[in-house]
């Protein structure tokens, strides 16, 4: 082979090399953009967070927290600080103290860099009502950063798909129905892979069957990126999360495994049917965990660590057992 033939073979080569790169780069990046591709475990670290409104309330009291990937309930009832937790978290909002790391980025620090890192769900949120779903997810994948026309519009195409919205991708949002809308909101806040998202109260005035949809969606998600799933529902969390916490007035309550949260109370609920007059006598002598209306009667399930007898059976406890037994801090 001559000195020319070998420079030759030489830069044939490189160039070969440069091509599978390239080609290899633009592939990754639109899987990336697809969601379908992407960097996981990471960890949201939550530590000593605390917020006072002006009013003097305390939304959040030294709220420390550690979220994996995957799905993460935080459950509470109306008040508890979940929503200023959230907007927190999505650097909508500052607190008083505390501090907040997802991956090796500073969230209250670093806003820019988390909020490329974010796809965020509020309970009300905004949209062009007349522009079609299809135009308006494009406009936010802009913003969020995708400026090649190309890849731009793969991406919208893919996030419609997935959110199975792609047959109403050239209707207008306002013509939208209570479910399609909470899956547009999460095709918004899934455009770009972020590596965090949160959703506040998502499934409120959805049918059941929007509901399961949404909950398919959310859980196939949850495999990819972390989750945080605020809810005051405890269906949501039961049938969709591997960890959870429970905060109230502001304070963690709880945080671990939803089973190892029901475990602490085998052999603890009791459950008796009685007339719904006779509820007051039962709330003065027994710790009554809920009373729910079944054929005209009530039907209760009670806390006691100890046996109960006669009138009352043992009762296999569930996470809703187990939230309002927290909330009373009988345990
Ligand atoms: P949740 O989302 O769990 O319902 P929030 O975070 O919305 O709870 O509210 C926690 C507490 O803080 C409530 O008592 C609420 O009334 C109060 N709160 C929320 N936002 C404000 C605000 N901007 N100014 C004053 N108080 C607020």
């Amino acid at each position: 082979m001559t000195l020319t033939q070998s420079r030759r073979q030489t830069i044939l080569i490189r160039q070969r090399i440069c091509k599978t790169y390239t080609r290899f780069k633009a592939v990754s990046r639109v899987l990336l953009w697809k969601g379908e591709w992407g960097p996981r475990g990471m960890e949201l670290r939550i530590e000593n967070l605390s917020k006072t409104y002006a009013n003097g309330v305390k939304a959040l009291d030294s709220v420390s927290l550690a979220i994996p990937a995957g799905m993460y309930g935080l459950l509470g009832p109306n008040g508890a600080g979940k929503s200023t937790l959230m907007r927190t978290l999505a650097t909508l909002q500052e607190p008083d103290s505390g501090s907040a790391r997802l991956g090796d980025i500073d969230v209250l620090g670093q806003k820019d860099k988390v909020r490329s890192q974010l796809g965020y769900l509020p309970q009300e949120f905004g949209v062009y009502p007349r522009t079609s779903a299809q135009d308006m997810l494009g406009y936010i994948a802009l913003l969020k950063g995708l400026t090649n026309a190309r890849e731009r519009k793969d991406a919208v195409e893919s996030m419609l798909k997935r959110c199975n919205l792609y047959d109403h991708r050239k209707k207008a949002l306002n013509s939208f129905s209570g479910g399609m809308r909470q899956r547009f909101g999460i095709a918004q806040a899934l455009i770009g892979n972020p590596q965090l998202l949160i959703v506040d109260e998502p499934t409120a005035g959805l049918d059941p069957g929007e509901r399961n949809r949404f909950y398919n969606l959310l859980a196939e998600v949850g495999e990819q990126v972390i989750v945080i799933l605020s809810t005051h529902i405890v269906e949501d969390v039961t049938d969709l999360c591997t960890k959870m916490a429970i905060i109230h007035k502001g304070q963690v309550l709880y945080q671990g495994h939803p089973q190892d949260a029901i475990a602490q109370l085998n052999g603890r609920i009791w459950q008796c049917s009685i007339a719904k007059s006779e509820l007051a006598e039962y709330e003065r002598c027994y710790q009554v965990v809920s009373a729910k209306l079944v054929g005209g009667r009530r039907r209760l399930h009670i806390y006691s660590a100890s046996p109960l007898l006669e009138s009352f059976a043992p009762s296999v406890p569930d996470l809703e057992d187990f939230f309002f037994v927290k909330l009373r801090s009988w345990n």
